[in-house]
């Protein structure tokens, strides 16, 4: 197969893949080895689900938040030892064409008594097979382990409901009671690779069908659960070629005799369709499904913490003790580093600490967004981060850990160690919740503080109004743009803003020039709220022109179609900065030679001798309000409108 086979998978999908958790590579290295953690390991950006094993047989793989509410298992070569069924034989006794499913073919015969016939004499050969079936190795253990954790369990199958039976008969320790549900083709729903069997068996089961977890072997049980929007898992111990794939990187492709050839591995190692997560052995599967089940409140359980601490990569030489199972306490060697602008005396420690409440996908990289920013304002390098999770009861692991790795991308983008914090369940929480601490250092003469701020001294901010609020309205509100005109090349134009949320360069570049005065990051209640709070803190009153603040196209954009002012639209993403006049032009050309754009917006004014901020705006030259917004436009327009 060319790379045009490649580009039409990924232009258009031949099945649907309700998630990202779509892409997996093939069964190859699983294992407990540190060269299988890097070959099969979670990829960055790619919502890989590749699995690998690590020390007490913990899947380490997931990195998205999944949940197992029941397990539907494929039948034949799954529960049972592979090789009863034979499908060449069945194929040569009923005249099926090699590589053309057995029922399509009865379904496609002309008459219906041919097709009679034909589905009779597959009863017999089928049951003379689940004569000769045996439990596949671990699968009664298995069963019975995943019923000790009250989970529903099913069977989806191809075959007649007798085989089944039959077969279970040489189970020596299960009988068709153990599974909730047995759905087979004497239930006439669609059999798989269509998904109506797996929707069936989530109704019957009583559960969401994004819960259900569908273990097969064979590319037909991927296709049925993916496109039903279930989770999968293939089993596939051999060769994924005997899963119905094929090599494209081979010469020609493989055709099996016994079963169609539906799928493709690509070079790369990508199977399409691809299954959440391949496992070798059916002993894989507990693992698994644990970390998709609700925890109770307490502890977050300590084999899975270790693990997890385990994945989360720490060399920084400034942590001499990060992360570790029973270890409450960090030590930081406070030395300046390389991009720390070093003098005579220590550096200084600048600590700030803040929670993230709110729901978001990316709780954990917000968490570390907003300490850093806040670090960053007082001239400091945000080095050190900490991290209590807090999870309300019923979470699951994968959601921990979910969240500790968006805290350790997000702290690896910036160069910031995760040194160590806290992960609890607890019904004091209804939803998950990061409670952030951030050290950061900075030179005693570094040090930016707000009451610097003098008359005269231009003010200044980085990139343009409201980042944040335009790239958060764009994701929540999607659809609803777009039923107001606003086409895929600008929303996505408004996607691109959410790589321009951090202040920690636009900061770091603006104290590293003399005759700064003051940073304040702009947040909620966008940037009439921030010039507000930066008057109140530096004490002194200041003057905004309103014709030269900057907005981007697709910020004004949002705000006319949704009738909002981008003022007050939240705004993390701008910085703020205040200098001397002379320093003006040395500070905008630093952050300008660092691709990040400054616009001066006004100046201080008279110093105050109250707490509270006073901001004087003119439109070319008219004085007009200052304006003031009770809550952010975010929040007004999102109690107003649907979401999505
Ligand atoms: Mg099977």
């Amino acid at each position: 197969m060319s790379a045009g086979g490649r580009r039409a998978r990924n232009a258009n999908p031949p099945y649907s893949a309700p998630r990202d958790l779509r892409r997996s590579t093939p069964a190859g290295p699983i294992g407990d080895d540190r060269e299988s953690e890097r070959t099969s390991g979670p990829r960055e950006g790619s919502g890989s689900a590749a699995i690998t094993i690590r020390r007490h047989g913990i899947i380490n793989g997931v990195s998205r938040a999944f949940r197992v509410a029941a397990v539907l298992f494929d039948f034949d070569d799954t529960l049972t030892t592979p090789g009863a069924l034979d499908f060449d034989r069945i194929r040569r006794d009923l005249a099926c064409p090699p590589g053309t499913p057995i029922l399509e073919h009865i379904a496609g015969l002309p008459s219906a008594e041919q097709r009679a016939r034909a589905s009779t004499r597959l009863n017999e050969l089928e049951l003379e097979a689940a004569e000769r079936a045996q439990p596949n190795p671990h699968a009664e253990a298995l069963v019975r382990r995943l019923q000790d954790t009250g989970l529903p369990l099913g069977i989806l199958t191809r075959n007649s409901r007798a085989s089944v039976e039959r077969a279970l008969h040489n189970f020596p320790a299960l009988r068709p009671a153990d599974f909730q549900v047995i759905v087979s083709r004497d239930d006439h729903v669609p059999p798989k690779p269509a998904g109506d069997g797996v929707a069936y068996a989530a109704r019957r089961l009583g559960v969401d069908v994004h819960e259900l977890l569908l273990v097969g072997d064979y590319i037909f049980d991927v296709l049925a659960g993916a496109s039903a929007g279930a989770l999968t898992v293939l089993l596939q111990p051999g060769d994924l070629l005997d899963a119905g794939y094929a090599d494209v990187s081979a010469e020609g492709t493989p055709q099996s005799t016994t079963r169609p050839v539906l799928g493709k591995i690509y070079p790369d190692g990508t199977l399409d369709p691809a299954p959440d997560w391949v496992i070798r052995n059916l002993s894989d599967l507990p693992n698994l499904v644990r970390m998709g089940r609700p925890l109770p409140a307490g502890k977050f359980p300590a084999d899975l913490l270790e693990t997890f601490l385990d994945s989360l990569p720490n060399d920084n030489p400034s942590v001499l003790l990060g992360p570790r199972l029973g270890r409450d306490v960090a030590a930081l060697r406070v030395a300046p580093t390389d991009s720390y602008n070093s003098s005579e005396e220590p550096p200084t420690l600048a600590v700030g600490a803040d929670p993230v409440t709110f729901t978001t996908d990316d709780i954990g990289a917000w968490a570390v967004l907003v300490n850093a920013n806040d670090i960053a304002t007082c001239g400091a390098l945000p080095r050190w981060f900490f991290a209590t999770l807090l999870l309300p009861t019923g979470s699951t692991p994968s959601q921990v850990l979910e969240i500790l790795h968006s805290v350790r991308k997000a702290c690896a983008r910036e160069g910031i160690a995760l040194c160590g914090g806290h992960t609890e369940i607890t019904d004091a929480v209804v939803r998950p919740v990061v409670s952030g601490a951030m050290l950061g250092t900075v030179s005693v003469d570094g040090l930016v503080d707000k009451r610097a701020l003098r008359e005269g001294d231009s003010l200044l901010l980085t990139k343009r109004v409201a980042v944040e609020g335009t790239t958060l309205l764009a994701s929540e509100l999607g659809d609803e743009l777009q039923r107001r005109g606003m086409t895929a090349e600008e929303l996505s134009a408004c996607h691109s803003l959410h790589d321009k949320l951090s202040v920690v360069a636009d900061a770091a570049i603006a104290a590293s020039v003399p005759g700064v005065s003051a940073m304040h990051d702009v947040t909620e209640g966008g940037l009439a709220a921030a010039i507000m709070e930066l008057s109140a803190a530096g004490r002194h009153a200041i003057t905004v022109n309103m014709e030269a603040i900057p907005l981007y196209a697709e910020t004004q954009r949002i705000s006319v179609l949704l009738d909002i002012d981008p003022l007050g639209l939240i705004g993390s993403g701008s910085l703020l900065i205040c200098c001397r006049p002379a320093a003006r032009a040395a500070v905008a050309n630093a952050l300008s030679t660092a691709g990040i754009e400054s616009t001066v917006i006004g100046n201080v004014g008279a110093p105050l001798d109250h707490s509270d901020g006073v901001v004087t705006a003119t439109h070319h030259g008219t004085p007009v309000p200052w304006p003031h917004f009770d809550v952010d436009e975010v929040a007004r327009v999102l109690s107003a409108l649907p979401r999505g």
